[in-house]
């Protein structure tokens, strides 16, 4: 092996330093052993397989489950001079036959190929007859069945490690959770792979959680203020949510576009195809969308509704910023989700047993919404990671919620739903607080209680999110048959017994707005160089075909922008820039700077 690792990061991705754990994987799999590798989403999982590949003997083989990101990773490869192919179910037969040539003759670095496609006997005869330099399972999370992506043909994969005795095999997933992880070591006869647990922080993603007054405002007020031109993906929890967000967004001149199973597959690959050739596209998408969209400059996620757990929470938000410039995760969640997830979880189909650990899912995910300390910290610590120090680039950091005495009105608001009976929902139960002499507090007598009208100087808004909390600290539950009624836990008792003190968060809606104008990914003085570039590089990219990312990342734009190098020795020093993009864009990006420089 002549050349090293660090040599290969520079000449070929043309990056400096390797990121916490990358040097480590990849020394380890160019020696020949097994590796398991947990990162986050954006940590950087690709080249720790791409380069082994690059370095040993004979060509890489990617196992990976989707053709969207399977086409933009061959194609970011290619651009940087990599022999790199992917084999999936929507090419030609020429083209196939073309690439199985190729790999038969040794001339292929990296070759993806989708796990249904490996299952049959005619690849597995085809890869018998090259020499491989190892065998990577992307996504591997997806052979778990107790995980939300699970895909049946991941469960085949496990036959690889006797088809191909001596070739190294790593398996890379974002999913980091213990039974899961057991579960990949198992199905894939990985029990001699050495474990890799990158560190899961983020450092570059704000994490905000608010409530949700007039949902759709707020995201479009955050997006006009924070990230306007700028890519995005904001998720919401149905269809119709999706879709009315989507036209309301774009009756408001946004690009923002829907995506989610139902739709027609036409409209889905066009939508998913200008999210990643255009600049500032936004989606509007239930779950359905991210998975294996590689886009690295995403600047924001959003979240209209509450995520069912952290784990899924931290992939979609994970999404956001992999170049490692400044992104927001933003989310909304109120009443209604705390209540909505609640029936949806006790009233699906599951065992007891699941059910049991989506409860608690659940729960971690509502801690983390109420909590009054660092998201961060939170979040890390989830995943089993402590952070000494509260971060600085979350909401609760930066602007640190108030907390009071919430006994007094925990108690109150306990007592309307015992004095009612254990029946009702929350707009009743507010309206019996404030004394509103509705119908229905006629009908059922409720004026005569003692509760009645005992918090009328409390608004609507701030009992709702004192049930809220109440609901999501566990001292409510929700009635599962859909109309949200509400009952007592054991966990009330000793706060209606004034036994116990509660501390509850004040309403943010008396909050001032920031003022901050949010981190930029550039200077103000380099905004038109970095505009000029955008336009060149969006350009070339239609030209060829590729997303503007594939040409160069943000991350590089913004390092010419800052830089301004005058020649192309400059030039090869910007990070992202490899010898293959050196010699192909070198003279036309530095056209673009002196012109844009030029005094006019
Ligand atoms: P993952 O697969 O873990 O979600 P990727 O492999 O897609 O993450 O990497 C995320 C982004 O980080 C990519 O755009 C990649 O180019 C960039 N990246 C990875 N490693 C480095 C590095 N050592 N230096 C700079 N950028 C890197
Ligand atoms: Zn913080």
């Amino acid at each position: 092996m002549s050349e090293t690792a660090a040599a290969v990061l520079k000449r070929i991705f043309g990056y400096d330093a390797f990121r916490p754990g990358q040097d480590a994987i990849i020394e380890a799999v160019c020696q020949g052993r097994d590796a398991l590798v947990l990162m986050p989403t954006g940590g950087g999982k690709s080249l720790c397989y791409q380069i082994p590949a690059l370095l040993r003997p004979g060509t890489g083989l990617v196992i990976s489950p989707l053709i969207a990101l399977m086409q933009d990773q061959v194609a970011a490869l290619r651009a940087n001079g990599v022999a790199a192919a992917g084999l999936n179910s929507s090419l030609p037969a020429a083209e196939q036959n073309r690439i199985e040539q190729q790999l038969r003759d040794g001339a292929l670095d990296l070759l993806y190929v989708a796990p249904e496609r490996l299952a049959q006997e005619r690849t597995l005869a085809l890869l018998a007859q090259c020499e491989l330099a190892l065998i990577a399972i992307d996504e591997a999370h997806c052979v778990s069945q107790w995980g939300h992506d699970f895909r049946p043909e991941y469960m085949q994969l496990g036959a690889l490690a006797d088809a191909f005795p001596g070739v190294p095999r790593m398996a890379l997933t974002a999913t980091a959770d213990e039974p899961t992880r057991r579960e990949i070591i198992e199905r894939l006869h990985l029990e001699a792979a050495e474990h890799y647990v990158g560190g899961f922080d983020r450092p570059n993603i704000r994490y905000a959680i608010a409530e949700r007054a007039q949902g759709r405002e707020q995201i479009l007020r955050f997006i006009q203020r924070e990230h306007p031109g700028e890519a995005g993906i904001v998720y919401c929890l149905s269809r119709r949510g999706v879709e009315e967000t989507a036209a309301w967004l774009m009756a408001r001149g946004l690009t923002a576009l829907p995506y989610h199973a139902g739709l027609p597959s036409e409209d889905r690959h066009r939508h998913q195809h200008r999210f990643l050739h255009e600049d500032g596209v936004i989606v509007v998408a239930t779950i359905a969308f991210g998975m294996g969209i590689d886009k690295p400059d995403v600047r924001f996620v959003a979240h209209l509704d509450l995520p069912g757990s952290i784990e899924s929470y931290y992939q979609e938000t994970g999404r956001a910023g992999r170049d490692g410039l400044a992104a927001d995760a933003f989310m909304l969640y109120g009443l209604n989700d705390v209540v909505r997830r609640r029936q949806m979880l006790e009233s699906g189909e599951s065992s007891e047993a699941r059910k049991r650990v989506e409860r608690h899912k659940l729960d971690t995910m509502l801690g983390l919404c109420e909590t009054t300390t660092c998201r961060r910290q939170s979040l890390l610590k989830y995943f089993g990671q402590d952070m000494p120090q509260p971060c600085g680039n979350c909401d609760n950091c930066q602007e640190p919620p108030l907390t009071y005495d919430g006994s007094t009105d925990a108690q109150k608001a306990l007592s309307a739903v015992y004095r009612t009976g254990q029946r009702f929902g929350v707009g009743h139960l507010i309206d019996l607080l404030r004394g509103n002499a509705t119908d229905k507090i006629g009908k059922f007598g409720h004026a005569d209680l003692k509760t009645f009208g005992c918090g009328n100087e409390t608004s609507i808004a701030a009992w709702r999110g004192i049930y809220r909390q109440l609901v999501a600290g566990g001292l409510l539950a929700v009635d599962i048959d859909g109309y949200g009624g509400l009952r007592l836990t054991e966990a009330a008792m000793p706060v209606l017994r004034g036994q116990r003190e509660l501390q509850l968060r004040r309403p943010t809606e008396t909050k001032k707005t920031r003022t901050r104008t949010g981190r930029r990914v550039v200077e103000a003085g380099d905004q038109d160089l970095f505009d000029a570039l955008r336009a060149w590089r969006l350009d070339t990219a239609q030209e060829a075909g590729v997303p503007p990312y594939v040409v160069f990342h943000d991350a590089t734009l913004a390092a010419l922008a800052a830089q301004r190098p005058a020649d192309l020795d400059a030039l090869a020093d910007v990070p992202g820039i490899g010898a293959s993009k050196l010699e192909r864009y070198g003279a036309e990006v530095l056209q673009v700077i002196n012109a844009a420089l030029a005094p006019s």
